[in-house]
C-alpha cells in the first residue's frame, strides 16, 4: 500500500508562489512583483498590455502609460517614482 505524508507549504500573500519554509517565503514576498509595497509595474495603475504586430499573427508588449512613459522592452521595474496603485495592488 502506498504511503502518505501530510506537507505543509506556506504561500505569497501577493502571489501563487509557495516554498517549504517560512524563511524562504517571507524572502521571496520581499522580492514579489506583485507585492504593492515594491512600487512595481505589475500593482501599477499604469502598467497596460497592449497588442501590436500582425493581426494574423498578434504580439503582445508591456507598456507603461504614465506622463513618465517607462521604456519596458528590457523588463518591469519596481520602485518606481511613478507607480500609482492599480487593481491588482491589494
Ligand atoms: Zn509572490
Amino acid at each position: 500500500m502506498p504511503g502518505l505524508i501530510q506537507v505543509w507549504r506556506f504561500y505569497c500573500d501577493y502571489c501563487d508562489h509557495s516554498n517549504a519554509t517560512l524563511k524562504a517565503i517571507t524572502a521571496h514576498e520581499r522580492t514579489c512583483w506583485r507585492n504593492p509595497q515594491r512600487r512595481a509595474c505589475l500593482t501599477c495603475e499604469h502598467y497596460c498590455i497592449v497588442e501590436c504586430g500582425h493581426p494574423d499573427r498578434p504580439e503582445w508588449r508591456e507598456v507603461c502609460d504614465s506622463d513618465a512613459d517607462i521604456p519596458l522592452e528590457d523588463g518591469i521595474i519596481h520602485n518606481c517614482w511613478f507607480w500609482e496603485a492599480g487593481c491588482n495592488a491589494t
